[in-house]
């Protein structure tokens, strides 16, 4: 590639990088704009071995997916309010470094991290084993929701931070197990995929396990050891006891070996090269 049309692309994802930092990705994520995301995650981690990069990190990300959901259409339209929490009876999963980001964040803010251990034991105990049906008929609240509003609201995982409802009815409905069907904004599924892509291809370039792991017991682990952060950037498997969410496991390898190649071809755009393979032409600009 002439070094040219490298310098071109570069000062193209700048542009992007800038515009997506102060506004989040459009609605509808163009694929440069996820690659933007992947550059700007990875910058963060990068800085360094120390403790916290995941906080980092993830403070950023979930900044910009909230700006993006500020901005979508429908928005106006959407049920969910502060002391609505019909949805947080639900098996949530979350990737370790946003596991990291909420465990960081319990340390700074919980004055009696004993007591936030054992209250988070007990939850474990009576959640642990549960699949999604399984959690969904038991009723059990999450352990993180706190006088009817989310108590980790700032490192929520981004399943929570990109779901939304146009009807707090049928929310009540599906909790109670009469509906599945729960009416969401167009634009939620794919700006919330954008967000874990784009944070999945940066673990896979750098080698790390980009599962969803099961969100009470992953913290717990986080919570136990103050060293897990650096353990897992160093290749450790620290998760490997925390129940994988299974839409991660359902995936057959066709699927699998497609993204990782759309991860492969959104980490080449997020360093100013061509994307090569099966999506390339899902950068038509950028292959100059
Ligand atoms: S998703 Fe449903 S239950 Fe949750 S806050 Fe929105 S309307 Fe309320
Ligand atoms: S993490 Fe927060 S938003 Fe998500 S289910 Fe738990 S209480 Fe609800």
């Amino acid at each position: 590639m002439a070094r040219q049309d490298k310098r071109q692309r570069l000062k193209e994802l700048r542009r992007v990088m800038k515009l997506v930092e102060r506004q989040g990705a459009s609605h509808q994520p163009t694929p440069v704009e996820m690659a933007a995301l992947v550059a700007l995650v990875d910058t963060r981690l990068s800085t360094g071995r120390a403790a916290g990069r995941s906080g980092r990190a993830m403070a950023l990300l979930g900044r910009m997916q909230d700006k993006s959901n500020d901005n979508a259409p429908g928005m106006d339209k959407i049920a969910c309010k502060a002391g609505c929490y019909y949805c947080c009876d639900v098996y949530v999963s979350a990737q370790a470094p946003r596991i990291f980001a909420i465990a960081d964040w319990l340390r700074e803010t919980k004055p009696d991290l004993g007591a936030e251990i054992a209250r988070l034991e007990t939850a474990d105990a009576a959640i642990r084993g549960k699949d999604v049906d399984a959690r969904a008929s038991a009723g059990l609240a999450c352990p993180f929701l706190d006088k009817g509003k989310c108590g980790i609201y700032p490192v929520r995982p981004a399943s929570c931070r990109g779901f939304f409802s146009l009807s707090a009815e049928a929310c009540i409905a599906g909790a109670r197990g009469d509906t599945e069907e729960i009416p969401t904004p167009a634009h939620i599924h794919p700006l919330r995929g954008a967000y874990e892509q784009a944070l999945s291809a940066v673990l896979y370039h750098w080698r790390l396990p980009s599962e969803h792991y099961e969100l009470t017991h992953g913290v717990l682990t986080a919570l136990k050891d103050e060293n897990a952060e650096a353990r897992w950037y160093d290749g450790e498997d620290v998760f490997a006891n925390v129940g994988i969410d299974r839409a991660d496991d359902a995936m057959n390898p066709e699927m699998k070996q497609l993204e990782s190649e759309f991860w492969h071809a959104l980490w080449a755009v997020a360093h100013g090269e061509p994307a090569d393979g099966p999506f390339a032409d899902r950068f038509p600009d950028w292959c100059l």
